[in-house]
């Protein structure tokens, strides 16, 4: 798969969950280096997509790198309630701010611990 990725420009690249693991990750990658990251975990029966991790380079932020990804793990999870948890430091809550989450209550009984 990785095979196919071309090495230059701004490539979108997904991972889908592999044996039974329910998270799959998305990033962008600029001329072959990944530049920015998200993790998904769904869970089929409880409906909710939680977003669990994004990562933007220093360097690549707030030029929409974060949105893209976020618009693109929401277009995978269509019919599913998505939620994500307040993440840490100052950057990332920053950017957490200016994404909508309909369902901030929405949770997984299967990853609780
Ligand atoms: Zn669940």
């Amino acid at each position: 798969m990785h095979d196919q990725v071309p090495q230059q420009g701004l490539v979108l690249v997904a991972h889908p969950p592999r044996g039974g693991a329910l998270t799959g990750r998305i990033e962008l990658v600029l001329d072959g280096t990944a530049i920015a990251t998200l993790t998904l975990t769904c869970c089929l029966d409880c409906r909710v997509a939680s977003l669990d991790y994004i990562h933007v380079v220093a360097g690549y932020r707030r030029l929409g790198y974060g949105r893209t990804l976020v618009a693109a793990a929401h277009a995978r999870t269509t019919g599913y309630r998505r939620t994500a948890p307040l993440p840490d430091g100052p950057a990332a809550q920053a950017f957490r701010a200016r994404i909508s989450y309909p369902h901030p209550e929405a949770s997984c009984v299967h990853q609780r611990q």
